[in-house]
């Protein structure tokens, strides 16, 4: 304790950065993720002192050997409590016992009603720290297949230091999480509709910040799951849960619909720093790359099939890079090799005795359309309690690994009404939006549609840019 915390990239380059630098930068400069050099380890008396504190508290404390060096404790806590403010729970991410010993960890309390807002929230106000200390602005671009976008909104909508333009693809999400979007008015917002996939949006995204003289001209920077912060504020909550239900005392286990794997390395990562976490499993849907590798080593990409959890149509999980350099003794080069050839091919070789570690550490469960909506009609009418898909297949997951005497814990990532004609199909019910968001079909919608291609969305940048300043 009392060094710095710094961090390196997956693929190799090593110059130290501190969390502000790599809270700004998002993307290492060789294209790799940003990791902490080490991980911090909290001792078991250490976890049992936490387990007082109050969400922000504990957030605080949490995220504070990430920061170290560059955020101090104090304005980490200041920060902390002013971002869950919002929440619409005392408890910010309450557990409720759906099944004997099965629990939902509620992250959908936040304003936009998915658990981006628990990182969002926190982030926003992060950059803001970061940009008024070097008095400069940024440009936040970002892909989103639905709920990372209006999170990003959300917490950055006015915000004077920072310009944002948010690429979703066009038609491909819900429209409850467009309208979340696309109605917010603050002139620092821009919305584009992509003619593509998730996918693309995510390529585009990438090949801007590959671009170093326009990265340089718009000052670009990002908060999608590849910026290490966010997966630091997504680790309070599994420490949250994890001491509620007993730990360090009891192990727990964790089930985590997964996307960009950016949630559940957030779990990994507390089990990193030592809380007991027995099992990980992850949920996807038809886009079932992540638990295809898990299951037989087969991580090639197929063509992205909408579903009903739009927010896990994805077959290029990002985040699984920085799993991949744990899973290799954080050996950037052959993690280099291995993501150059995966980029090219469409397919990843890992090594076998690698994919046997991955495998005994975490399990997936795939579940198409047809056996979501079945899952969530049976978890409603067992516990009366209303899933959206998303949560519905990490329950699916959660309890096809349960072990007895071991709580598991599902995240239950988004608000049934963010998805209500799937719940409406799955359970004959309607689910209301929440008070704050009654009027979301009544307000009017701001955004442009433009072509799948890096010329058109990096000029329509540099208009937003101009425009705001
Ligand atoms: C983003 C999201 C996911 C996937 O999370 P990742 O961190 O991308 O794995 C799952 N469910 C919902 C509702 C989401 O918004």
């Amino acid at each position: 304790m009392g060094s710095h915390m710094r961090y390196i990239s997956t693929r190799g380059d090593a110059t130290p950065r501190n969390f502000s630098e790599i809270l700004l930068a998002g993307l290492a400069p060789d294209g790799g993720l940003y990791m902490p050099e080490s991980w911090p380890v909290f001792s078991a008396d250490r976890w049992r002192s936490l387990r007082a504190e109050s969400y922000p508290d504990l957030a605080a404390e949490v995220i504070a050997p990430f920061a170290e060096g560059a955020i101090d404790l104090a304005t980490l806590r200041l920060l902390c409590r002013d971002a869950y403010v919002h929440f619409d729970h005392p408890a910010i991410a309450p557990l409720r016992e759906i099944e004997d010993g099965l629990f939902a960890m509620e992250l959908f309390h936040g304003p936009t009603l998915a658990f981006k807002d628990m990182a969002m929230q926190l982030l926003g106000r992060l950059f803001d720290h970061v940009l008024a200390d070097q008095d400069r602005p940024v440009t936040i671009v970002g892909a989103t297949s639905g709920d990372t976008g209006s999170a990003a909104i959300e917490a950055l909508a006015g915000r004077k230091r920072i310009n944002v333009v948010i690429l979703h693809p066009d038609g491909r999400t819900s429209a409850v999480q467009r309208r979340q979007m696309t109605t917010v008015q603050a002139p620092n917002i821009c919305n584009i509709a992509i003619d593509g996939t998730f996918d693309d949006c995510q390529d585009l995204v990438k090949a801007m910040f590959a671009d170093a003289p326009f990265r340089e001209e718009v000052g670009l920077s990002a908060v999608n799951s590849i910026n290490w912060a966010r997966i630091a504020a997504q680790i309070p909550y599994y420490v949250r849960a994890a001491l509620a239900l007993g730990a360090p005392d009891r192990p727990v286990s964790f089930a985590v619909p997964t996307g960009n794997f950016g949630n559940v390395l957030a779990a990994w990562a507390a089990r990193k720093m030592g809380l007991p976490i027995a099992k990980l499993c992850i949920g996807s849907n038809r886009n079932d790359i992540l638990t295809r590798f898990l299951t037989s080593n087969d991580m090639s990409v197929r063509q992205v099939q909408p579903s009903l959890s739009p927010s896990m149509d994805i077959q290029v999980s990002s985040n699984f890079e920085r799993l991949l350099f744990e899973l290799l003794d954080r050996d950037a080069q052959a993690c280099s090799a291995i993501m150059q050839e995966f980029r090219k091919t469409g397919r990843m070789s890992v090594p076998q005795g690698v994919w046997e570690h991955a495998h005994a550490q975490i399990s997936g469960l795939r579940l198409d359309d047809v056996e979501t909506l079945s899952e969530m009609r049976s978890i409603y009418t067992r516990s009366l309690y209303q899933a959206d898909p998303h949560t519905a297949i990490g329950i699916a997951a959660g309890r096809a690994a349960r072990e007895p005497g071991v709580p598991m814990v599902v995240a239950a990532t988004a608000h049934p009404a963010k998805f209500p004609d799937a719940v409406v199909e799955a359970t004959g019910i309607h689910p209301a939006l929440p008070p704050h968001l009654a009027d979301l079909f009544d307000r009017p919608e701001r955004f442009d549609r433009r072509p799948n291609t890096l010329g058109v969305i990096q000029d329509a940048v540099r208009a937003h840019v101009a425009r705001t300043h």
